[in-house]
């Protein structure tokens, strides 16, 4: 594929956490309306990798573009470039003391400087996509897990993110309420939203990803579409893996 489709572009990164290598020479791209799911042990890097595109992580060497954009360059501005970025984390982080609606329309109201009805109006919007509009009076306590988590990605996608992030989001919830926050990611895939999803969900992973990008100790060590992970991998540390969740 062309450059012009890569909305992110991540070459030869190493991150360390003091001795320990979290990445080791990961090169990845992902392409505009893209989902890629990233699987692999724990303590493998996965989050770590996420977490540097948004530059929650800063790396050490090599380079992460979004959108064309060097996100460790300083003269490019982060915090613009994180409104584009949607992120959504296994622990929800909802603001407590907002309501459902209320968490989604802050960042549209302060960082887009979006009018209040306006906001308003598509929060209500988003909240019905993800089937929860009738609790936007509620705040996040008296929610469930899943309903958590649905505002979460409703609360990512009032940003109009150009791509959405997934670090285990549903590795959190009773297994009761996995099936309607996955239910939510596949529509959002089929609407052509551009995703990097880490999970243990391999259901979702073999429906959903175009690629699957399998990571062990720091380094990628396969990248193919699900069947070939799946059913073709001839590498030892993945079918040692999928030995063990299988
Ligand atoms: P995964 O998400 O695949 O479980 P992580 O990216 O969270 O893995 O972690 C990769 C490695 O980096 C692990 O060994 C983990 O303990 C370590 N690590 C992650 N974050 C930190 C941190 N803030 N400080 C020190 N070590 C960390
Ligand atoms: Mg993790």
């Amino acid at each position: 594929m062309s450059d012009a489709s890569k909305i992110i572009s991540i070459a030869n990164v190493y991150k360390f956490f003091g001795p320990l290598k979290a990445l080791n020479n990961v090169s990845l791209d992902i392409h505009a309306g893209e989902k890629v799911v990233i699987i692999g042990p724990s303590g493998s890097g996965k989050s770590t990798l996420l977490r540097s595109i948004n530059r929650l992580e800063t790396i050490d060497s090599g380079t992460i573009t979004v959108d064309g954009k060097d996100i460790n360059d300083s003269k490019n501005d982060i915090n613009a470039m994180r409104m584009d970025m949607g992120m959504v984390f296994q622990s929800f982080n909802l603001f407590p003391h907002r309501t459902a609606l209320e968490n989604l329309t802050m960042a549209p109201i302060k960082l887009r400087k979006m009018p209040r009805d306006k906001a308003e109006t598509m929060a209500m919007a988003l909240l019905k996509k993800v089937g929860i509009d009738e609790k936007s009076s509620v705040y996040p306590a008296q929610l469930s897990g899943g309903q958590k988590q649905r505002v979460a990605i409703a609360r990512a996608l009032a940003m109009s993110p150009k791509i959405m992030l997934f670090d285990e989001p549903t590795s959190a919830l009773d297994p009761e309420m996995i099936g309607e926050v996955l239910d939510v990611m596949v529509t959002l895939a089929r609407e052509g939203m551009t995703m990097a999803v880490v999970t243990h969900e391999m259901g979702f992973a073999r429906e959903v990803a175009d690629r699957i990008v399998f990571m062990d100790q720091g380094e990628i060590v396969e990248v193919g579409t699900p069947q070939q992970f799946f059913e073709q991998t001839r590498h030892p540390r993945t079918q040692k893996f999928l030995s063990q969740i299988l």
